[in-house]
């Protein structure tokens, strides 16, 4: 007998049919044998109506209130939890539903953002003990004063990870609408292939680069609680073997637990939503980057890859990347607050612009993978504006339209298509 979450994601919860197919597969599981916690999404589309309810009454997004988006947006996860249970007391299983403040599940104060502090397991183990289904809101918790607080967009993959972990279940099965996690979008790649297997690390990096998956904290949740996480499809029949369901898609692993060889590079992972900037010909005296980047950060604005030239004549080309939702506002910060300050010449914005990453743990033992990703984007005329490094991950920013033919030479180059790679660079 296993411990086991499943978390349904809001196409699983999609319509009453869908919410009975999940109800008949949880079944299934306590059949089995198992005991089963589930933390479901708002049925798909639902979160968006709700907050665009709150929109139409005042549609600027600065002026309301966050404490009452997520009194509003939480409704959408205490219908799906309720219409589950009641689901599965149809078809004779035991279940009962949670919002999470009755768990309690609590969380810090920050509204539409807010981070898990502490998850109390006794009514929980109570009720698995009693034979029931546990089924608990995702996305939501409360705060020390009994405010309902939200956890971003996505934030039932981190509620299910962080159940898990405080339950010390024995595997957080995510449910979704792809069969797991690819070599790289399929879309863009129809080669890609699926992975049995990546090291929480590298799932960290992907996520982080654009991945949509899983949200990116939740897979930080995973790996500092040490949850075995698996991602894998809800599209399968509910009535699927469970062997065969529950070693599908792609398991989270930690990197000492792995002994087979490990391939260099898991994944090519990509993101459209970037855009640079660069500021021309900034006097080269100490204090410049803070005083180009500290504005930036103070309008709340993310910088992610940066690069400072070499100076000629006293001064230098500084440039960095943002989200492309985000450079207007940049822009505008640059031209009014730190141009003049700083005495650029000119600030550039390029909005056409994108990131291609190889991510593996491979890397830290083998050289030359760089020169093999740079190489092949030479061959492909692609020419590389920026580019950053970690121990795991290579990423450069490029021209956006050269974003699939990068992405497909790469994934060629490190053989990714193919079954397994065990030889080395
Ligand atoms: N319902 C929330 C959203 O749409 C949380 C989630 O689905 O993970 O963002
Ligand atoms: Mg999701």
């Amino acid at each position: 007998m296993a411990l086991v979450v499943h978390k349904y994601g809001g196409t699983s919860m999609g319509s009453v049919e869908r919410i009975q197919n999940v109800a008949k597969r949880v079944a299934k599981w306590v059949k089995a044998g198992h005991q089963v916690v589930v933390v479901p999404s708002a049925m798909s589309g639902e979160t968006n109506r709700l907050l665009g309810l709150a929109k139409d009454i005042n549609p600027d997004a600065g002026d309301m209130s966050p404490r009452e988006l997520d009194a509003i947006a939480s409704t959408g996860e205490q219908v799906s939890v309720g219409l589950l249970s009641i689901a599965l007391q149809a078809i004779g299983q035991d279940a009962v539903s949670y919002a999470g403040w009755q768990v309690p599940i609590k969380t810090n104060s920050a509204f539409t953002k807010a981070r898990i502090e502490s998850i109390d397991d006794k009514r929980i183990r109570a009720d698995l003990e009693a034979g029931r289904v546990v089924i608990i809101t995702g996305f939501q918790g409360v705060d020390v004063n009994n405010n309902i607080t939200t956890l971003g967009r996505g934030g039932s993959d981190t509620s299910a990870v962080a159940v898990a972990a405080a339950i010390k279940a024995d595997e957080c099965l995510i449910y979704t609408d792809v069969d797991g996690v690819y070599t790289t979008d399929p879309r863009v790649e129809p080669n890609a292939r699926r992975l049995d297997k990546v090291t929480f690390e590298e799932m960290l990096e992907m996520a982080s680069l654009g991945s949509k998956i899983l949200q990116i904290r939740s897979v930080e949740f995973a790996g500092k609680y040490r949850v075995k996480t698996r991602v894998l499809s809800s599209l399968t029949p509910h009535d699927l073997d469970i062997n065969v369901e529950a070693h599908s898609g792609t398991l989270i692993t930690f990197e000492e637990d792995e002994t087979m060889e490990q391939a260099i590079i898991s994944g090519i992972a990509f993101s459209r939503d970037e855009a640079k900037i660069t500021l021309m010909q900034v006097p080269d005296t100490p204090g410049v980057a803070f005083k180009i980047l500290g504005p930036i950060a103070k309008a709340n604005i993310d910088v992610d890859m940066i690069i400072q030239n070499q100076s000629t004549n006293g001064t230098t080309d500084f440039s960095f990347t943002v989200g492309r939702g985000e450079l207007k506002k940049a822009m505008e910060v640059l031209e009014t607050e730190v141009k003049p300050a700083v005495g650029a010449q000119q600030v550039i914005g390029d909005a056409n612009v994108c990131k291609v990453s190889a991510v593996g743990i491979g890397m830290r033992s083998h050289v030359g993978v760089a020169s093999l990703m740079f190489e092949t984007l030479a061959k492909s005329g692609v020419n590389i504006q920026m580019i950053s490094t970690s121990e795991i991950k290579i990423s450069v920013v490029i021209d956006d339209k050269y974003l699939e033919l990068a992405v497909r030479e790469l994934h060629k180059v490190f053989d990714l298509e193919q079954e397994a790679q065990v030889e080395s660079v």
